[in-house]
């Protein structure tokens, strides 16, 4: 996890980031908020600049935390004995690990300041465990401060909602994934791409960063390069590579997921829509391709690709009809229809 600042959070999350450093100048802060948003959009990041800017000895402007006191020091290296930190053992949150959290918060701290404590994954409280912890919501210490964080927000026992300040996280935008996987040292073209699958901040970087879903990467351009080529086997090359494929759902996903990007592109390539094209590296080989097929097959082949992807939503690989999709594209490609 990266330690962020506002201005980056802001960013990321610009509305809970105005609510937020608005809530600290005013001072007029919640003893209870719900970080709430799909994964990967910064929610525990934003715990941790909260907890930050609330201990820090010095914070700067723009509510920064200073990042070189004692405290922000011992929060970045989750030392802190003020910042709790709750996540699932298992399955759930056990109800144990909020009484423990409770006793510890009704001792003396050993050092000064609020208390702060953390809860991943929220809507993993069963009942047992979410009304031990309504207990210390109703009756919040003077300064202790709760932080619960979900991506199930409906799932969320309404008594602890109606308790907390809720802040909606969005996802994030597709500019940003772009901008920070290129910091990364990612590849312009994958850059592109990745955030085209996901907008989960985090998966985009290990996806990015992953060896084997870089090499189903450059299996899409180099199978769709097969095309119209007699020499070479589209149908061939990909039962080279099916094991890579189907090694889980995740890795099909993805190759399905680039599979109907390079095709909605060829689409685009068709249609005279360049500015819509993600793959733009391979214009030019798309334009060949384009032209080789209609449109209506282009959209046809399009369809067959995102039924499967229905398919594989409802968790059915069926590797069979993506061997056939390999032959219905080769057929096409080949005899230009
Ligand atoms: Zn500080």
């Amino acid at each position: 996890m990266s330690f962020l600042q506002f201005e980056e959070f802001n960013a990321y999350q610009p509305l809970v980031a105005q609510m937020l450093i608005n809530s600290f100048q005013k001072n007029r802060l919640a003893h209870a908020y719900i970080f709430e948003g799909p994964r990967g959009t910064k929610k525990l990041d934003a715990a941790f600049l909260f907890a930050k800017r609330m201990l820090c000895l010095a914070p700067g402007p723009g509510q920064n935390p200073c990042c070189v006191c004692r405290n922000c020091r011992k929060i970045e290296a989750g030392t802190h004995p003020n910042v709790f930190r709750i996540a699932a053992e298992g399955e759930n949150i056990k109800v144990e690990q909020i009484r423990a959290m409770i006793a510890e918060l009704s001792k003396t701290s050993v050092e000064n300041g609020p208390r702060i404590y953390i809860v991943e994954e929220a809507d993993r409280m069963r009942a047992e465990a979410a009304n031990a912890l309504l207990k210390t919501l109703e009756e919040p210490g003077n300064d202790v401060y709760a932080v619960m964080l979900t991506d199930k927000y409906n799932s969320l026992l309404k008594t602890i909602v109606s308790r907390a300040q809720v802040m909606h996280f969005q996802p994030i935008d597709k500019a940003l994934i772009k901008a920070d996987l290129l910091k990364q040292g990612i590849e312009p073209c994958i850059a592109s791409v990745i955030p085209e699958y996901t907008n989960n901040h985090e998966d985009a970087i290990r996806i990015a960063q992953s060896p084997e879903m870089a090499a189903l990467f450059m299996a899409i351009p180099e199978l769709y390069g097969m095309a119209g080529n007699p020499e070479a086997s589209m149908v061939l090359r990909f039962r080279e590579i099916r094991d890579s494929v189907f090694v889980d759902w995740e890795m099909t996903d993805y190759f399905l997921t680039l599979l109907i990007l390079y095709q909605k592109d060829l689409l685009h390539c068709k249609l005279a829509r360049t500015a819509e094209i993600v793959w733009s590296p391979d214009i030019e080989k798309m334009t060949k391709l384009a032209s080789l097929v209609s449109q209506k097959w282009i959209e046809d082949a399009l369809e067959k690709m995102l039924a499967l992807k229905t398919r594989l939503k409802f968790n059915i690989i069926d590797s069979l009809a993506f061997d056939n999709l390999f032959i219905h594209l080769e057929r096409g490609f080949n005899h230009a229809i």
